[in-house]
């Protein structure tokens, strides 16, 4: 099939790729032109596990391209999906100005029957306002407007796309439907379902679930705090809880709050379709207030340890990007840390394996950023364990010993166990778990 792809950011590039890998002839469209003119030479312009591989590969068989041209994309492409930022507008809608200035362009361009697919994450009723804006100056046999949501999770984004739990595709159309129903047979073949449904379900159901994630998310940072109050171990509610097969065992991990470009804006663009159909939902408001307060459970505990006299100190802070296996930063707890520990005259020295060029872009020379994850612990007072990357888990404990000025950690993720702690002698305060030492 021929495909375009518009917008080549984590969604658009994982979309293409693996659409390409399933050998589909995939045209991917980006206004950033130093992207495209980096992924024309075969580079990856982000991090992603696997990607890089399948991106060369396709580009060697021709499979995948790239270009700034949207109409020379158009023209070559059957079905067009959408993958195109939808950020929270002022009041917290989602802004849809991106998805509606392509379909304008789009609605000048098309002149045979195309597919359009929303793979952006948008507020019931964009489908209709898609065609709404594509009718103007097309015939409505010209087109179909598709609503497909992606449920990748960055980290495992190719696995995700290449293994869908489900797919999820709402259209009111027959042969719009047979489009998608085709595209996405190679990626179902274990049995896993295509659920057809009308776009305004469809639409629902992607901001639903990350409501439903960062609320579960929430739910047991509660719990966590409430665990460090009376006396339990997190760790072993969490246990407990996630072996009833109601509850499940992912996604109940605490932490200081979800970060990432997706949880945050998807709950609050929710909140407000609430609020336009005068509904009162309570439990997202909640959800938000519980997250804004938890990217702050970390602070708090240092500024108790210090007893408020932070000037003058040294951090060495692991992990930035808002989960391991990335190098996303959006609304990552970290860069709410740093800016914390700035305000309060302390310096901090970072390191992440991956997202080191993206925080050097906001914050440049007002922090320092480590080699290693060793050197930066050199002189620091304590180090702050922010992102639970691998390479973390199993630290070597004497070099850390012997670089920092104090036996201090500030774990953010609980990525050590309390009893290891104890014994290497080190003050260790995590989340929802009595403080060592
Ligand atoms: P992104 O910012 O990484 O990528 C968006 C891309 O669109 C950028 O490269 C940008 O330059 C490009 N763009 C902007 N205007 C354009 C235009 N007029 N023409 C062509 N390209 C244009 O965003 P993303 O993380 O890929 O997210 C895209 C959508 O997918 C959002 O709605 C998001 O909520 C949703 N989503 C994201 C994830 C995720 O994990 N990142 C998962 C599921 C859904």
């Amino acid at each position: 099939m021929k495909i375009a792809v518009v917008g080549t950011g984590y969604v658009g590039l994982v979309t293409g790729t693996c659409f390409a890998e399933t050998g589909n002839v995939v045209n991917c469209v980006d206004v950033n032109k130093a992207k495209i003119d980096q992924l024309k030479k075969g580079k990856c312009p982000i991090y992603e596990p696997g990607l890089d591989v399948l991106l060369q590969r396709n580009i060697k068989e021709k499979r995948i391209l790239f270009t700034t041209d949207l109409k020379a994309a158009i023209d070559k492409s059957d079905i067009i999906f959408l993958a195109l930022p939808t950020p929270p507008g002022e009041d917290g809608s989602a802004d849809l100005k991106y998805i509606l200035n392509v379909a304008e362009d789009l609605s000048e361009i098309i002149k045979e029957y195309k597919v359009i697919v929303n793979k952006s994450t948008v507020p019931v009723g964009t489908a209709e306002k898609v065609a709404e804006v594509l009718g103007r100056k097309l015939a409505p046999e010209l087109f179909d407007v598709v609503s497909n949501p992606e449920f990748l999770r960055e980290g495992i984004a190719v696995d995700d796309f290449l293994k869908p739990d489900r797919v999820v595709i709402g259209t009111s159309s027959d042969r719009a439907r047979d489009v998608m129903n085709e595209l996405y047979q190679p990626f179902v073949r274990q049995g896993n379902p295509i659920y057809f449904m009308d776009e305004r379900s469809s639409e629902m159901t992607k901001y639903v679930a990350n409501s439903y994630l960062a609320m579960r998310i929430s739910y047991m940072n509660e719990v966590a705090n409430l665990c460090e109050l009376t006396g339990a171990n997190v760790d072993l509610v969490r246990i407990g809880i996630g072996s009833d097969s109601r509850i499940g065992k992912r996604f109940l991990f605490p932490g200081i709050g979800y970060g990432g470009s997706c949880f945050p804006k998807d709950v609050l663009a929710l909140h407000h379709t609430s609020k336009q159909n005068k509904y009162d939902f309570k439990l997202l408001d909640t959800v938000m207030k519980v997250n804004k307060n938890q990217k702050k459970v970390l602070f708090g505990k240092i500024k108790r340890f210090y007893k408020n006299s932070l000037k003058g100190k040294k951090f060495a802070m692991w992990g930035l990007a808002f989960k391991p296996e990335t190098d996303d930063i959006r609304d990552a707890p970290a860069l709410e840390l740093i800016n914390e520990i700035l305000n309060a005259g302390a310096e901090v020295t970072v390191f992440d394996p991956e997202a080191m060029a993206n925080v050097k872009a906001i914050f440049g020379n007002k922090i320092k950023y480590a080699r290693d994850q060793y050197t930066g612990l050199k002189e620091a007072d304590a180090l702050l364990i922010v992102t639970e990357w691998s390479e973390f888990r199993n630290p070597d404990f004497e070099r850390m010993v012997k670089n920092l000025k104090s036996k201090v950690v500030f774990d953010g993720r609980n990525v050590y166990s309390l009893e290891k702690m104890e014994e290497l002698g080190f003050y260790y305060n995590s989340i929802g778990r009595k403080i060592v030492n």
